[in-house]
């Protein structure tokens, strides 16, 4: 099971501390909430959004967040549940679509000995796998090869969260 979830213990920016006195002002996941900062996001809900993971640890390795600067599932709201497994669903769903992938993580850190890399902002890592992936995935000096950029990642998934987003409606 450690291995298993190793992604999670990846940091989502080198600096981001996120430690116990950073409040929403120095939050990574509330600054990409602003629609200004949207190189990197694929979809917008009401309560969330889907954002590409920028040191992936896969191609297509993302982040369902919730709009608001809340730290555990305890303190959402019915509303932003739903729309969190909501987006979650349609992640999986353009993934497999996208990829093709033999399998996906999907989970939750809750804290740092739980390998959440940002503290206090709830998000749902979602990660998909091949067979034997991790034998070729090295790291070397904390640069990960892969084979496909952020920008050609956001290309492919955006068309298909857009198309779930109209046919929910
Ligand atoms: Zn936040």
């Amino acid at each position: 099971m450690d291995y298993l979830w190793a992604p999670w213990r990846l940091a989502y920016v080198t600096n981001a501390s996120g430690g116990a006195s950073g409040g929403a002002d120095s939050c990574i996941f509330c600054s990409s909430a602003d629609p200004s900062r949207d190189d990197l996001v694929l979809v917008r809900s009401a309560s969330c959004y889907a954002i590409l993971n920028l040191y992936p640890y896969n191609n297509g390795h993302l982040m369902i967040v919730l709009n608001r600067h809340v730290a555990t599932l305890s303190a959402t709201t019915d509303g932003e549940q739903a729309d969190l497994m909501r987006l979650t669903r349609h992640a999986e769903i353009a993934l497999t679509e996208a990829y093709s992938p033999h399998g996906i993580n999907i989970g939750i850190n809750l804290g740092r000995p739980a390998g959440a890399g940002v503290l206090d902002h709830l998000h749902v890592h979602l990660v998909p796998r091949w067979n034997g992936d991790a034998n070729f995935m090295t790291v070397v000096g904390n640069v990960r090869v892969l084979p496909e950029d952020l920008a050609s990642t956001a290309a492919k998934l955006r068309p298909i969260f857009q198309r779930l987003g109209r046919e929910d409606r």
